[in-house]
């Protein structure tokens, strides 16, 4: 199905459009429920090469009623190509707590998208 508001595409039983948070049924009241969402990617800090490491950090992107706005930052993290166990180890530790971090505010993991799994949505009441 397409959004009532501004025709993305969306899952056939969403609720919300996942990027107006236009009410997809006539029975929400949409004075009473409004919704944000965020979705995360990573980040170059430092670009790395194929002989020199690089640094990261994980983003979490959000649009609401208000507008877009950054929603979380996790710490920076080294990369490098390949990575070695330690370098994967403390990534996958940066981007645990940056979700924990959201989690932490108030969002709802809603699904991935894209290919990275560093993508992930979520969606947050606005009061
Ligand atoms: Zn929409």
């Amino acid at each position: 199905m397409f959004c009532r508001n501004c025709g993305i595409q969306l899952p056939d039983d969403a609720n919300f459009c996942l990027k107006c948070g236009y009410p997809q049924k006539d029975n929400i009241s949409t004075d009473e429920i409004k919704w944000e969402t965020c979705e995360t990617d990573w980040v170059h800090v430092k670009p790395g090469t194929l002989f020199s490491k690089g640094t990261a950090k994980y983003i979490a992107r959000a649009i609401g009623p208000q507008g877009q706005y950054i929603a979380g930052q996790s710490s920076e993290y080294t990369f490098a190509i390949p990575e070695t166990e330690v370098i994967t180890t403390a990534r996958f530790a940066a981007f645990d707590s940056f979700i924990k971090q959201l989690v932490a505010e108030g969002w709802e993991f809603i699904g991935s998208f894209g290919v990275g799994d560093s993508q992930k949505r979520f969606r947050r009441r606005v009061k």
